[in-house]
């Protein structure tokens, strides 16, 4: 049975110290040895964000993995869709905005796809996804600390550490390809033209016509599924559907990470505080669905997401027509990247 770490929020109380002393306490970081290459897997959030994970406890991580004389340099890749964090550039950018800097993390933060057009190299991976491109500076990296905000997602229903590694590891083909299982539906008896869709879209596809929505032609193959155009429409004219399938296919993305790092190699961290409606990549994030809940610590992906939606209860993710959350981690153990079953250790 997996072990995962728990330490309670409490108001009022120094929970960086608390984090500080379970990073000691806990077994998570046994296996980080004297000149690894450390990469902290984070998410520095769209510009504007304010609830993503709060710098100070990288910056804890960062000096724990410091003393171990490894060395840890924090990373993402960039956004498959237009925004601040779609070049390496304007993620460096963002990074020193939102408090990730050197001078105040003691870590570099490196882009891990280049400088954000690299295709990356394939690897083979479970069916329907088949295979996923990763960024080529994962032959370089020893270890991995994927340092989670654990919210809700409009499309993911839920993003922990499991979503973070399966679109966060991956280079803007593979976010993609992932994001095209979902599948848009639209109600033109619902539309009235009001042209909100229009001005999301950066792509130019949706168009007014007659007082309609309709999609361009010729650009319907440049969709990126992101989905800017749903969220801008109020009257509830365009919708997803099939969103299961992207839930199947997150835990197969972090099956090819994981033949690359090696599981044993990939140590998570769930921050379950402030936790919005929407994910990080949105620069409102909407209002909060659950108090915060705690921070905890694994070395299994598929126990740490369990142990968070145990205690967040998955029907608070299950609005809107969001499916339920926890098929990433029963579809998780099905192909081996981790346990459902966990003992709850409370630090
Ligand atoms: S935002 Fe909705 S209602 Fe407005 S034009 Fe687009 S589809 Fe129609
Ligand atoms: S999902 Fe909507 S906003 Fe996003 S690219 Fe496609 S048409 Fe444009």
């Amino acid at each position: 049975m997996s072990k995962v770490y728990f330490v309670p929020w409490k108001q009022n109380t120094d929970m960086v110290g608390k984090f500080k002393k379970a990073l000691k306490n806990s077994n998570i970081l046994d296996n980080i040895n004297k000149g690894d290459k450390v990469a902290v897997k984070v998410h520095v959030g769209e510009y504007k964000n304010t609830s993503h994970v709060h710098p100070l406890y990288i910056k804890e991580l960062v000096s724990m993995l410091l003393e171990k004389g490894s060395e840890p340099f924090l990373t993402d890749t960039t956004s498959y869709y237009c925004g601040n964090r779609f070049t390496a550039v304007g993620m460096i950018k963002n990074a020193f905005y939102h408090g990730f800097s050197y001078a105040n993390i003691g870590a570099p933060f490196i882009v891990l796809d280049g400088l954000g057009n690299g295709e990356g190299f394939p690897v083979k991976v479970s069916e329907p996804l088949n295979e996923i491109y990763v960024p080529e500076l994962f032959k370089e990296i020893d270890k991995m600390i994927v340092f989670s905000h654990c919210k809700g997602h409009a499309l993911a229903s839920f993003g922990g550490s499991i979503k973070n590694v399966a679109m966060g590891c991956v280079t803007k083909k593979s976010k993609l390809a992932m994001h095209k299982f979902v599948n848009f539906c639209y109600d033109e008896t619902l539309c009235d033209g009001c042209d909100a869709c229009t001005e999301m879209c950066d792509r130019e596809i949706p168009k007014i016509k007659n007082g309609k929505r309709i999609l361009s032609l010729e650009k319907r193959e440049d969709c990126m599924h992101c989905p800017g155009c749903m969220e801008a429409c109020t009257k509830g004219a365009v919708k997803l559907s099939e969103l299961e399938k992207l839930q199947h296919v997150l835990p197969i993305a972090v099956e090819g990470i994981f033949k690359i790092l090696g599981k044993e190699n990939v140590t998570s961290i769930n921050w379950g505080a402030n936790i919005v409606e929407f994910c990080d990549c949105m620069p409102f994030p909407g209002s909060r669905i659950k108090d915060n809940i705690g921070i905890y610590l694994s070395k299994d992906i598929v126990a740490i997401d369990k142990a968070f939606l145990d205690d967040a209860e998955k029907n608070t993710f299950m609005f809107d027509g969001r499916p339920d959350p926890e098929i990433q981690m029963l579809q998780g153990e099905r192909i081996g990247i981790g346990k459902l079953e966990y003992e709850r250790i409370v630090l």
